[in-house]
């Protein structure tokens, strides 16, 4: 899971979750140009939030779905991209939400 057990080195050296929070600045752990990749990836506030992350928590519309258990909130990147965090669900490209068959 992004950020949990993988990250993800843009060309310019910012270390990130994954692919997926490519243009989410204030998701970007650090630059191993500047800073040890060990240290980013134990350290970074950004790494710290993911993992303490619990979809059990989740809030909006996921917090109250049936099937929160089977998809755990979706996209963490695409919640932060549609709600600026982590934390509030869904993710946009839900289909369950989408189909309004989440109850
Ligand atoms: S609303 Fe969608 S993203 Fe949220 S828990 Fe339900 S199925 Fe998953």
């Amino acid at each position: 899971m992004a950020g949990k057990d993988t990250c993800f080195i843009k060309v310019n050296g910012d270390v990130i979750p994954c692919p997926a929070f490519y243009d989410l600045k204030d998701w970007h752990g650090g630059n191993i140009e500047k800073q040890k990749l060990e240290y980013i990836w134990r350290d970074d506030k950004t790494f710290d939030e993911l993992r303490r992350f619990d979809y059990a928590n989740l809030k909006g519309i996921c917090g109250s779905c049936s099937h929160v258990n089977k998809c755990q909130g979706r996209c963490p990147a695409a919640r932060a991209r549609a709600y600026n965090n982590i934390k509030t669900g869904p993710d946009p490209a839900c289909p369950a939400e989408y189909f309004q068959i989440h109850a």
